[in-house]
């Protein structure tokens, strides 16, 4: 039985020695094999992955491998483990551990800095200057799970006590895995200006990420919230969500659309989800002068931009990486006050045994797919179970 030196474990939540997990070969091919359960290190514990949801950027790490980066390189035929949106219980504290307590649930972030860079120091921990040295030759403590180390397509996963959020017994296995979307959502709004009541914002891509950005967006009291998009059931939950208007790109001009919403004025900031080929031109004639654009979104070309625009009308262009300053803690807030329901978003369940299964529905949106989510236990094998 898993008893490593100076790990606190208890009879109440035993743990095997060997777990079931999802491995990367070559591109796009996954096999189920034995791995050992990982052990924590100092200010880490071991998390009983219970549900975990598949991110778009997982299929980009799985078909073609950026952004994970392992051992400074593509991620196939090394071993690892892709996943990065999961949940579960702690059951497992590595040395010195007292903040979080064994059988508790929690939702994970996915950077755990290096804690001593100075992005790290400034809470700029997603952009840490250390990325990717993690445990092996050089050892800076970073961890990206999923992304520079082992992520959440297994049974059990080491996590920073800082990548950890508390959530309440009211909070759904389900739920609880968007808890890291709507914190990157957050993040976003956060560099753009943190406090956004009555202040008008446009997200461009109801995405899952686009669509959780409305709903913070909302939270927060922005006013008026306008979502684009070119698919009118992923527009319609974004109504759901909060928005105060849906505009189809394929039916009406963006930017003249978002004017008109707007009273004839720019708005204050702007979203980008989409990753659409011109969605950086559109988003800056979007905004007022002196407005700001977030950047959320990986487009997979360069394209040209119109700087003039952006220093003629003091244009802020802001690039986010994943869900920094704590971020994940502020959206928890959020739902566990039930401020929206991101579970609208989820479609989708799948056991973890069925986890080709469940990237050929989210790569493929069979059946208007957006989050679908795997799960350790409780869902019998090849059995999809519909959301509501
Ligand atoms: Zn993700
Ligand atoms: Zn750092």
């Amino acid at each position: 039985m898993y008893s490593p030196a100076g790990v606190k474990t208890a009879a109440s939540h035993p743990i095997p020695d060997v777990m079931k997990a999802w491995v990367l070969g070559d591109p796009g091919q996954l096999t189920l094999q034995d791995k050992p359960v990982p052990v924590p290190k100092k200010a880490e514990v071991l998390v009983r992955i219970d549900a975990v949801a598949i991110c778009a950027t997982d299929l980009e790490i799985i078909y073609h491998g950026p952004p994970a980066s392992i051992q400074g390189g593509l991620p196939f035929n090394k071993g690892f483990t892709p996943g990065h949106e999961y949940m579960g219980m702690v059951v497992a504290l590595g040395p010195g551990v007292d903040e979080y307590q064994i059988g508790q649930r929690v939702t994970v972030e996915i950077h755990a800095g290096c804690g001593q860079c100075k992005r790290c120091r400034a809470g700029m921990y997603t952009s840490c200057h250390n990325y990717g040295l993690n445990y092996g030759d050089v050892d800076k403590g970073h961890r990206a799970n999923g992304f520079t180390t082992d992520g959440g397509f297994c049974e059990y996963q080491v996590n920073n006590i800082n990548t950890l959020v508390a959530i309440p017994d009211t909070m759904s296995d389900e739920e609880a895995t968007l808890v890291v979307t709507a914190g990157t959502a957050m993040y976003g709004l956060t560099e753009l200006g943190g406090l956004v009541a009555g202040e008008s914002v446009v997200v461009t891509g109801p995405g899952p990420i686009g669509l959780l950005g409305v709903a913070v967006a909302k939270a927060l009291g922005a006013n008026p919230v306008i979502l684009t998009g070119t698919r009118d059931n992923r527009l319609a939950i974004g109504l759901a969500l909060g928005a105060d208007y849906a505009v189809n790109v394929r039916q009406e001009d963006a930017v003249e659309a978002v004017r008109r919403l707007n009273g004839g004025r720019g708005v204050d900031y702007v979203v980008e989800c989409s990753g659409a080929p011109n969605a950086v031109n559109e988003a800056i004639r979007m905004v007022n002068r002196g407005g700001k654009v977030c950047l959320a979104a990986f487009p997979h070309e360069e394209t040209p931009v119109d700087v003039a625009h952006i220093v003629r009308n003091n244009i802020y262009l802001y690039g986010i990486r994943g869900e920094g300053k704590s971020a994940t803690h502020r959206a928890e807030a959020f739902m566990s006050q039930k401020r929206f329901d991101a579970t609208k978003i989820h479609t989708h369940t799948f056991a973890l045994e069925d986890l080709p299964t469940a990237i050929r529905y989210a790569k493929d949106r069979v059946e208007d797919a957006i989050k679908v989510v795997v799960k350790a236990r409780g869902v019998p094998a090849a059995q999809r179970v519909a959301a509501e």
